[in-house]
């Protein structure tokens, strides 16, 4: 391994702006979702959709730990035959979803994930069933579309990795966060490395053609050297893909800072970590996709990227995925704490009628500007200003004009903004957490704000 590159000349984040404020991973945010008045038909939702390339997602809530920086909807095991029941009821929803899209038009799947939580918290044998919920009820051929599927390092069995790689998985993603064992406690997630490594030599046997490793930085003690010795750690398996995740402290996670450090500190320690790690993977032959995602030079996507995935025409079955169409985003109901979440499980097992939307935000509009804008600026290739225009109509520069031009000044947009490639610059890439909230509509902070976290 080559060294890492010297410290970065430190580019402090301009006065008074923060640059972790929020990922973006969807816009708008579950917590701007609301209970939909008089809940409307999927039929009538889905009638007149685009049909013929779709995204499927499904999701799978349960983890053998809870780690101290999750915020996603999971909960620690499943007692009683649970794993049965959600499957029982995933099943009742893809039938349910499947036979609302109707028959008017072709309907195909483009591609296929299966998140969570763990995934791999089923056996291999519910894996399997999994598979034929999304084969069977919904139509989706998993051998003939990308394929994702996360993982941890306890459950990335071979039994398990034989059946995803059997059934047409083209991606596998594993959180290991840090390969330093006292990082991993820190970040409430306690691994023995040996176990890690191991878990990465099962997934390189079961030949899934892309490995992507997650990582954090930002954690409690955390240095450049040791930051390094992840990112080796990680680049010896020589992955397809890499994500670095700064860490971020939630409300109702079990992560308490420890640390001495002040926010301005602690954020100039992320970014200082960033820059090091993005310079490390450019340096070891990654391209960067967008501030998180990286991925090995001549690999082909297989899978969504980051910000991509999130585009119109979304399936989610499971009592924590979305689903999108053209003009709403819905899901069911979203929790942080432990026992909500245990509750909205088994209200979702529970479940005989899956043919309304209940839980949602209408999303056309100025929203869908908003969402295009948001979705192609975030990633590291810009968005052409022609397509914009094309589909709305007139250009980012005069829907925008005062978000951009204060992009601009702050030196985060390539050639000022100017030009038929609207980019970010390293620096804006590096602030995608701040800038991308600041393109949230006014209804969507409000309601993001008068959101209470349980
Ligand atoms: S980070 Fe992943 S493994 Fe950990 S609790 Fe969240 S979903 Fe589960």
């Amino acid at each position: 391994m080559t060294a890492l590159a010297p410290a970065p000349i430190a580019a402090t984040a301009p006065p008074g702006i923060r640059p972790y404020t929020a990922y973006v991973y969807a816009y708008p945010h579950k917590t701007a979702y609301r209970p939909l008045p008089d809940p409307p038909l999927l039929r009538d939702l889905w009638r007149g959709e685009r049909k013929d390339a779709l995204s499927l997602y499904l999701h799978i809530p349960f983890c053998e730990v809870r780690c101290g920086f999750c915020n996603l909807f999971t909960r620690i095991g499943a007692p009683d035959g649970l794993t049965g029941r959600y499957l029982d009821a995933l099943e009742r929803q893809a039938t349910a979803v499947r036979d609302a899209l109707g028959d008017d038009g072709p309907v195909t799947f483009a591609n296929a994930a299966f998140g969570g939580g763990t995934p791999t918290f089923l056996t291999a044998s519910e894996l399997e069933r999994l598979c034929d919920i999304a084969e069977h009820r919904m139509g989706a051929d998993l051998r003939a579309v990308p394929l994702s599927v996360e993982t941890s390092p306890a459950t990335a069995t071979a039994d398990r990795l034989a059946v995803l790689a059997e059934r047409g998985a083209t991606r596998v993603s594993i959180g290991v966060q840090s390969f330093v064992a006292e990082e991993a406690r820190a970040a409430v997630r306690p691994q023995r490395r040996a176990d890690v490594e191991a878990a990465l030599g099962r997934i390189r046997d079961a030949r899934v053609p892309v490995l992507n490793i997650d990582l954090i930085y930002g954690i409690d003690g955390q240095t450049p050297a040791t930051w390094r010795t992840s990112l080796d750690a990680a680049l010896a398996w020589r992955p397809e893909e890499l994500y670095l995740y700064p860490l971020y402290v939630r409300p109702l996670t079990g992560l308490a800072r420890r640390t001495a450090l002040t926010d301005r500190a602690w954020d100039e320690q992320r970014l200082d970590l960033y820059r090091r790690g993005r310079d490390h993977l450019l340096a070891h032959g990654y391209e960067q996709v967008s501030m998180r995602m990286f991925r090995l030079a001549g690999t082909a996507p297989r899978g969504p990227d980051d910000h991509a995935c999130q585009t119109d025409g979304m399936i989610g079955l499971g009592c924590g995925a979305r689903s999108y169409t053209s003009a709403l985003h819905y899901s069911f109901d979203y929790a942080v704490d432990m026992g909500e979440i245990r509750g909205i499980i088994d209200d979702y097992t529970a479940t005989a009628d899956f043919t309304r939307a209940v839980h949602g935000r209408p999303t056309n509009g100025d929203e869908a500007r908003r969402r295009h804008l948001l979705q192609s600026l975030l990633q590291a290739q810009g968005m052409p200003v022609a397509d914009y225009r094309e589909r709305f109509g007139a250009g980012p520069h005069e829907d925008f004009p005062a978000e951009l031009a204060a992009f601009a000044a702050r030196g985060w947009l390539d050639q000022d903004g100017a030009g038929p490639l609207l980019r970010l610059s390293p620096e804006g890439l590096a602030h995608s957490d701040a800038l991308g909230p600041e393109l949230f509509s006014p209804a969507v902070r409000a309601a993001m704000a008068a959101y209470e976290a349980k």
